[in-house]
């Protein structure tokens, strides 16, 4: 069920940001369009086309069933309503950060992780960039996380639509008047905002790893305000993967089987 409205917002952002990102480019001369797109919307459509065909819709289907059966905290404390749905959503938000600093401390989950690292470029599609089997470690973190919260079965389905669209939006090449970003940033995660985790340093990697609310990052002191280097002259991607050719389909789904490769 949630599976159409997340594509719907996803289809409308990422329309809009691939225009912004066409005719405003935040970083010229950096597309690599023809050769990146087809590997990152691939990797989309193929997690989508496995995760319909075996756990579709799982996240919401648990949060009906923890409901039903009176499972989890918000259950438990019987508070449903908008009040619930808030909860919700801002739980599972700080759930996700926890996961992608996770993603980036614990090798195994890294080995998975670093697929969505590995472009080379920074822009819209590098927010579906993500290995399947990510996906579905992260399916399994979101049924975890809605059985403990006892999760609002609408917020569940709210959050999978603004995580999506989040991603799309804040792996945009697009510049937000400053001005505008310095008071959005307070609240939500900006391009800009963004850009400086996918740097090829170390400590800027380290940093800024929310994907919707930015002040988790600010909380638990992981906020990075900008590239040391600039937005125009930051490399993006990782130190040991800058071949183009490690960046087709067959080779980035082989990644997290391969050894040798830096933590
Ligand atoms: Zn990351």
């Amino acid at each position: 069920m949630d599976a159409k409205y997340r594509f719907g917002a996803f289809l409308f952002v990422f329309l809009i940001m691939a225009s912004w990102e066409y005719f405003k480019p935040r970083r010229k001369n950096d597309q690599q369009r023809l050769t990146r797109w087809p590997v990152n919307l691939g990797l989309m459509i193929l997690s989508s086309i496995l995760v319909r065909i075996t756990v579709g819709g799982i996240v919401y289907k648990c949060a009906l069933i923890a409901a039903e059966k009176n499972i989890g905290l918000l259950n438990w404390i019987d508070l449903s309503g908008i009040i619930g749905t808030v909860i919700t959503l801002i739980l599972l938000d700080l759930i996700i950060y926890g996961q992608h600093v996770a993603s980036h401390k614990v090798p195994m989950i890294w080995k998975l992780h670093q697929v969505h690292h590995t472009d080379l470029v920074y822009d819209t599609t590098t927010g579906v960039r993500f290995h399947p089997l990510e996906i579905f470690f992260s399916l399994v973190v979101k049924v975890v996380a809605v059985f403990l919260i006892g999760a609002d079965p609408v917020a569940v389905i709210i959050f999978e639509v603004i995580l999506n669209v989040c991603a799309v939006f804040n792996h945009g090449n697009v510049k937000l008047p400053l001005a505008v970003d310095e008071q959005l940033r307070k609240i939500l995660v900006t391009p800009d905002m963004h850009r400086v985790h996918h740097s090829i340093y170390r400590n800027e990697t380290d940093s800024n790893y929310g994907f919707s609310i930015s002040i988790w990052d600010r909380i638990f002191g992981t906020y990075i305000d900008q590239p040391q280097d600039g937005h125009f002259e930051m490399k993006i991607g990782l130190p040991y993967a800058r071949e183009i050719e490690d960046g087709e389909f067959q080779k980035v789904l082989m990644l997290p089987f391969k050894k040798n490769l830096s933590s």
